[in-house]
Parts: structure tokens; sequence; C-alpha cells
């Protein structure tokens, strides 16, 4: 069976039991700091779970782009290496949010296994959770029952807290799961040892696929646990093992998702699949990063130093990496294969398809600037291995290689295998854990729960239409982190706060108690769809009701940014063509940053055409037209842009200027002619093929042209009020260049002048002509006088040295015979005479030079020369 066909076959039978089919949340988080990247389907579902939101449908199916390479979930080091596990990949699930429960769950998985797939059920084990003694938690004896009905008892296995418990995180929802393992191995192999002694042993032809969990707890800060007022079902299954068991294969490499990627890196690299187990760890690791790194970039997230990004760049690295040593490839070529990827996956996710040329561009040239951190690594470390006494490296040392330049430390330790040497892991190891506990403690936080003053229903946002309303708060929280210090997170009934999203800063402002205490609200944010106000203090009647005021001041800022930057997509469609897409915008009070997809820099004329688009529109005062819940089908009908990597609700929020539409959650102005004018401050490349454009408007706008005013009237007058300041200025520029050619001559002359007193002064000493003599030249010039003695005295060997405004500098020059007959060495002699002008310095053996801050000491140095002529 097709893995396409397998995908749909599973989403269909779920739709048979009355779930909606939903599309795949985008693989990059942006509304949870608790995670860089989706790593379950659950993800996109937790404001459900916590209640912070009520879905329109109970139950939910769908198939999930998932990544597994940071945080609770990290598998990177372990991908390529075995044969079922990846960073990116697809996760199947069923959702029932306070619907039906674990019967259910266990029937329809039982059904979906046995009936459709037809899946041997001989071949079936499943687990339930055996209790946990300090949890206070009992056997899952009802989902043992439930499972009894269906499978043989000495098929149902006991699992532990590790396997078969599930928590959300450190606090919230939790509950046991009970997963379905499957034996693929041949018959003679099962006959030698039972399946059941192999599940959960990491064997990689006795896997789990899929995991039921059964969400009935909620953990407490304190750790206790209590129940979940609604229960529900979350259940998870990996498409490439699926795929794995349903095309008889013994490695999920060997399907049909990942064979025609194996075949091009076959053909590009020239390698072969199969016979060597290193090449073929390379090849799964080339073909498995692949698509990490493709989809993060078709989801907006681009690989960069720091955060998200970061971790993106380090899944390419080590795909660049593998190839590079033992694929034996030292120039680009995983760009190469994205071509393949976007036919093969492009259906199922067609923003990989439409930003196909994005990924290759980016990859691309990700691989050509870490070929080069390559090389200067490798030279680095020849360095300090010549440096290295004995066969150890040092692992500090290998350490600072690593974390400065990016160089993967297992190509260090490989590298000083070859040479028969070894390294220090053990250092190595330490270092990295000094580094981890650095950024652990930086970002250590502690949350405490929720006190609940009021049950509510969820809190709804008014800020649209209001920038002040009376508030009830209905639930806060503590929370301490390094960075923050000790903060409390408000919830209220409603609110006019906006809270940070789609690139806009959140809201500030503050709440008035009835008694006038007032207490500011530093920022607002979401974070599963629940609207939080951040404070210093708690107000000092906390079951009162407040006046929550907005800063207007800033609210107006941020909204004229905030236009201004659809107006600013709108021109550079306009302008640069219909191939600029956005990929992030950053909406502040102060100003505005769009970032977007174009092949090159974008030309000065163009820049002023943008600008100049964008005023007209502010000058033509168009009035916002704003539509709220449009079906999002309809919205795109009538020609809105919806962004890849961002996750649209069944209905949307349509903002319309002019031509200008879009779906947006933002704040805007009423009309543009609020937004004053547009500036833009520069232009530059944030990656390959994403530009970025900085702007400003309204008071900052008024605020530059102000000061850019005095400026101009302040070098106006420097230029005594000259009628053309331009011209003048051109003038002086013209002049001093004169003046400047003038002075060189004057030097050169001098120094030609210098040389011929010079020339005089040499005697003999020994066979050798010497001179060493104070002058009155800079650097260059000593250096120039110097190299034309050489040429015409034989056998010279010239110390000069010269008092310049305090400090000393000092050459010496020795002809190339000299330095061979009489073993000779200008660099070492610079370096001796250089202490008696308290100086250091260095060169080759016929020329060195030395600075120092001494002048005094020059005579003697001078005189000291003298003795290497009689040594
Ligand atoms: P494993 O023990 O094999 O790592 P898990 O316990 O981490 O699996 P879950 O977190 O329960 O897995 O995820 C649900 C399902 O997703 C698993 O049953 C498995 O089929 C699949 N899965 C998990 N991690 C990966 C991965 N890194 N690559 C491919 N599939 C995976
Ligand atoms: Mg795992």
């Amino acid at each position: 069976m097709k893995s396409q066909e397998l995908r749909s076959k599973f989403l269909s039978f779920f739709e048979s039991k009355q779930h909606q089919i939903v599309p795949s949340a985008p693989m990059v988080m942006k509304n949870d700091p608790t995670l860089l990247f989706t790593n379950a389907g659950m993800n996109q579902f937790k404001e459900y779970f916590l209640g912070n939101a009520n879905p329109k449908h109970t139950r939910l199916t769908d198939s999930q782009k998932c990544l597994r390479v940071s945080g609770k979930h990290n598998d990177l080091e372990e991908v390529g290496k075995d044969t079922y596990h990846h960073t990116m990949f697809e996760m199947l699930g069923n959702w029932s949010i306070g619907d039906y429960f674990k019967d259910e769950a266990i029937a329809w998985a039982w059904e979906f296994f046995v009936d459709i797939l037809k899946i041997d059920k001989d071949n079936l084990y499943v687990t339930i959770f055996e209790g946990d003694k300090n949890d206070g938690l009992e056997k899952d004896q009802e989902a043992y029952d439930l499972w009894k009905r269906h499978i043989s008892e000495d098929r149902i296995l006991l699992g532990n807290k590790k396997d078969n418990f599930w928590e959300m995180g450190d606090q919230g929802p939790c509950g046991p799961a009970s997963e379905i393992h499957i034996d693929i191995r041949s018959d003679e192999e099962k006959a030698k040892v039972s399946g059941k002694d192999l599940v959960n042993e990491d064997h990689p032809q006795v896997v789990e696929v899929w995991n039921l969990v059964f969400m009935q707890y909620n953990r407490m800060a304190n750790g206790s646990l209590k129940d979940l007022p609604a229960k529900h079902i979350d259940t998870g299954m990996g498409f490439e093992r699926l795929a794995m068991v349903m095309q008889g294969k013994q490695s999920n490499y060997d399907t049909d998702v990942f064979m025609p990627i194996i075949k091009e890196i076959e053909t590009i690299t020239n390698s072969v699949y199969g016979p060597s187990e290193e090449v073929d760890i390379a090849i799964r690791v080339i073909a498995d990063h692949l698509r990490a790194v493709s989809f993060a970039i078709a989801d907006g997230q681009l690989p960069s130093n720091n955060g998200a990004g970061y971790v993106i760049r380090r899944i390419l690295r080590r795909a660049i990496r593998y190839g590079f040593t033992f694929l034996n490839i030292k120039e680009p070529f995983i760009y190469k294969l994205v071509n393949v990827l976007s036919d093969q996956m492009g259906e199922a996710f067609p923003e990989l398809k439409k930003q196909s040329q994005l990924c290759e561009n980016v990859i691309k040239e990700e691989e050509n600037s870490f070929m080069k951190t390559l090389e200067q690594g490798l030279s680095l470390l020849e360095q300090m291995i010549e440096s290295t006494k004995g066969q150890e490296m040092s692992g500090k040392k290998a350490f600072e290689l690593y974390d400065t330049f990016g160089f993967p430390i297992d190509l260090t330790a490989l590298i000083l295998e070859e040479k028969g040497m070894s390294l220090n892991h053990k250092e190595f190891e330490v270092e990295l854990q000094k580094q981890k506990d650095r950024s652990r403690s930086a970002a250590e936080a502690s949350t405490e729960d929720w006190v609940v003053l009021r049950e509510d229903d969820v809190e709804e946002f008014i800020g649209y239409d209001h920038l002040e309303t009376d508030v009830k708060i209905t639930k806060y929280r503590k929370v301490k982190s390094k960075k923050d210090g000790e903060l409390f997170q408000l919830v209220f009934n409603l609110t006019p706060f906006y809270p940070e999203g789609g690139g806009q800063i959140g809201d500030k402002g503050y709440l008035e108690e009835s008694n006038g205490n007032v207490v500011h609200i530093i920022d607002t944010k979401k974070e599963n769809n629940l609207i939080i106000h951040l404070t210093k203090n708690l107000p000092q009647n906390i079951e009162g009701v407040f006046k929550a005021i907005v800063n207007e001041d800033l609210r107006n800022k941020a909204a004229a940014n905030h236009t201004a930057t659809h107006l600013l997509h709108q021109a550079l469609r306009r302008i640069l063509g219909d191939h600029v897409e956005q990929k992030g915008s950053l909406v502040h009070d102060q100003y505005l940053r769009f970032d977007f997809a174009h092949f090159g820099k974008v030309t000065e004329d163009e820049l002023k055409e943008i600008e100049k688009f964008v005023n007209a529109r502010i000058y033509e005062q168009i009035n916002l037209d704003e539509r709220r819940n449009v079906p999002f089908d309809d919205a795109i009908k009538e020609g809105a842009t919806a962004l890849f990597g961002e996750k649209y609700g069944d209905t949307v929020r349509m903002i319309q200027f002019g031509e200008s539409v879009e779906l947006c959650g933002g704040t805007h102005v009423s009309n543009t002619s609020d937004i004053w004018h547009f500036k833009i401050l520069s232009e530059s490349a944030v990656a390959s093929g994403i530009r970025r454009i900085e702007a400003i408007t309204r008071d900052a706008a008024k605020d530059y042209f102000t000061e850019k005013t005095q400026q101009f009237d302040a070098i106006k007058k420097l230029l005594n009020n000259a009628k053309d300041p331009e011209k003048s200025v051109k003038d002086l520029q013209a002049e001093n260049n004169k003046l400047k050619k003038q002075i060189d001559q004057l030097l050169s002359e001098k120094a030609g002048n210098i040389k011929g007193d010079l020339k005089a002064k040499i005697k003999e000493v020994n066979g050798i002509h010497f001179l060493a003599e104070k002058v009155d030249l800079d650097a260059n010039a000593i250096k120039d006088v110097a190299f034309q003695l050489g040429g015409e005295v034989e056998n010279l060997f010239l110390v000069l040295a010269s008092d310049q405004k305090g400090k000393a500098l000092m050459s010496c020059y020795i002809s190339k015979d000299l330095v061979k007959e009489k073993e000779l060495n200008a660099g070492q002699i610079i370096r001796d005479l250089g202490k008696y002008i308290q100086g250091g310095g260095g060169g080759q053996p016929f020329f060195a030079t030395a600075g120092g801050k001494n002048p005094e000491g020059i005579a003697q140095a001078l005189a000291e020369a003298e003795k290497y002529m009689t040594s």
C-alpha cells in the first residue's frame, strides 16, 4: 500500500467515526513559550485540554508534522543510526476532547489495525500502565479489561511510568498510556526469541507504532495529582513506521517515503546504499535531515544563530558533516535533493512545493558557509594537534573548536583517531555540561499553580473596539525567572489588552482599583490561547472590579506601524512582483520590520518607488474595512493571502485598506492618514533570498525629519550658509584630494633626500654594509627607504628607528645573501632590540618591524645593533 493511500485511509476511518479532519499545524511553534517545535499531534489542541478555549468539534483527526530535536523529545543523535526514529516525521492521531474515552479509543485502534489494514494480530502486543506507588496510582485495570476483549491476555504487557504515563509538562494534564507494538521479524527469529521479551527493548523490528493516551489527571505545582474535570483521548501513531509495516519492509527508510530521496543521494554522491554501515548511516542522516530542514524553512524558520533557527542550522550541519566525512562530498549537494522531496511530499504539503526554490537557495548558502567553517576548523585543528604534547588532545581545546566554530566534536575525534591520537572526552563533556548549566540557570523559571478566583467561560478579547473597560480577575499565578524576576500573570473575564502576536508587540497600560490604587501592566502575551497580563505586583483587593486601561499612545503608534506593514507588503508585490512573500514581521510602537522572499537586493530606485507607493495610500486617506468571522475559504477567494507557517481557524478576520487585503489579528488605524508618513530606514539581507526592510511612521518619522533638518542646518552653517551646500562639500572634497596628493609628493621627496643622506652614512664592518640610524619617517616610508637601499647596496644590514608622536618604531633589513651566509635573522634581532623601546615585534628573516612605547630607548637600541656585526 502506497504511503499516500495509507494516510488517507487513516483519516477517512476516523472521519467515519464522526471525527473532523483538520490540517497539520505548522511545525514551527509561535504561540507556546514551552516549545520551539511541534513534537506531537496534541500540541495544537493544548488550549482545549487546558480549558482555555472551546473546540468546535469534540472529535478530531489529522496527520501532524512533528520535529523531535530539542527539549523533552530529542531524537537527533539517534537518527540515522537506527531505522525507525526520525527528526521530522508525521504523527497520525485521533482526539476526543471530553467526548469518548478508553473504550472507543481502544476498540477503534484495534478495528483500524485488524479489520481495515488487516495486520496479523499475532504480530501485535499492547502495553498498559502498571501503576506507581509515589503517585498513589494503581495499575490501569480499566484499559487491561478493555484490551482483553480484543487480544489474548499474554499479549497485554505492563509498562512503567517512563513508557506508559504521559505528562504535558511539569504541570498540567497527564494520564496513563497504552501502546501498540508490532513484531515484524521473520518466523525463524520469532521462534528463537518471543516478541514479548523485545517490546520496549530498542529492537528495530519490534517497535512501538501507536500510543493511546488517556488524559484523566492534572499535575499540580507541588507534584500532586487531581482528577481532570473532563477526560480526553490523545493518540499518536508514527506514519513512517506504519508504512514500513504495511509495505513489508524492515526499515522506515526502505518505504516509498524515503526511497526516492535515497536513490537521488546515491546518484548525486556516487555512493551505494546497503553494503556499508557507515555509508548507510550517512545516507539515512542526509535523507532524514533534508526533510526536517526543508519543512522548517517552508514553515518560515530559517537557519540562524539562536533559538529555533539555531536548531535547524545544527540539523543541516549534521547532514553536511556526514556527507563530508563518510560520502567524501566536499561541496554543496543537499540542496539538489529538494526537488525530489517536493515532488514526493508536495501534494500532501503544498507549502513545500510552493517554496522549493527558497529551500534550495537557503540550504545551498548554508552548505557553502559550513564548508568554509569545516576548512577553517580543519586547519585550526592541525595547529592544535601540532602544539599538543603527547597522544591525547585536551577536551578543553576541542570544546573551543566546537563552541566558537561549530566544528563537530565527532569529526575532531575521528581526525585524531586517524592520526593515532585520542581526545579527552571526559574533559570535553565537563566543558559541555558547564555550558549547559550556564544556559539552563539563565533560563530557569518556576511557575506556581493558578489561583482561581472565579469559574469563568473563555476570556473574551474586546480590544479591537475598546481601550478601556471594567474587568474582574478570574485567575492569577506567580512566575519567577532569572531574566524577569518575580512577575504575576493575571487573566481577566474580558480584556481590551492586545496580546503579543502576528508580529505585533503586546499592549501596556494599567489597572485602576476602586480606591485609586494603580497596578501597571508591563506586557500582554498569549499562551495556549489564554491572554495573560504581566504585572510586578498584585492589586490590593484582588477580588474587586478594576478599570483596565490600555496605553493609547503606544497602541496608536503600533497600529500605524501595523497598517503601514500591510501597505508595504502591497507595495512590494506591486513593484517587485508577485513572488514576494512575507517571511516575518515585527510591529513595534517605535518602528516596523518586514522580512520577505526576494532574489536580489532591492535597488535604491525601487526603494524610493516603494516609499512613494505607501505614502500615496496614506495621502489617499483610505478607510479601514474590517470584517470578522469570515469563513477562511471565502477570504481566500476574495484575494487575501494566507501566510505559510501560520495557523488559521475556520473563520478569520479580514483587514482591507483599498486593494490591500490581509488575514490579520492585529490592531490597525481607522484611516491610512493616521499613519502621517512612511519612511524606509534600511534594506538588508537576512539570508539567501530573504530581504529585510526597516521603516518608521508617524511621530518617529516626524522626529526623523526634524533631526535630519537640524543636522542639515548645522552643516550649512559650517559651510558659511552656502547657497548650494552639496557643491560646497564637493569643492572641499576636491581640494582635500589635491592637498593629499601634494603631501604624498612632498613626503616622497623627503624620503628620497633622507635615503641619499643615509646611503652616504653606511659604513663597512667585516664585509657587511652597516647602518643604524634614527630618522623622521613613518612606518611605510621607513619600509620604502629600507627596500630601496637594499636594492642599491649589497650585503646590507640596516636598522632604522623613528619617534612618531611619542611612539617608537623600529625596522631591521638584512640582504637575503647575508641572511644565509651569516645566519642573521631580522625577526630575532628586532625582538631583541625591541626590549629597549619597551615593545615587541616580528617579521621575516630579511625584514622585521617592532613598535614600542619608549622612544627614549631608541639610542641604546641603535647602539646595540652593531653588536650583531662583530659577534
Ligand atoms: P519511541 O519509544 O519509539 O521513541 P515514543 O514513546 O517516543 O516512541 P510517542 O511519544 O508515544 O513515542 O509518539 C507516538 C508515536 O510516534 C510512536 O508510537 C511512534 O510510532 C512515533 N514516533 C515517536 N518518535 C518518533 C520518531 N523520532 N520518528 C518516527 N516516529 C516516531
Ligand atoms: Mg521517543
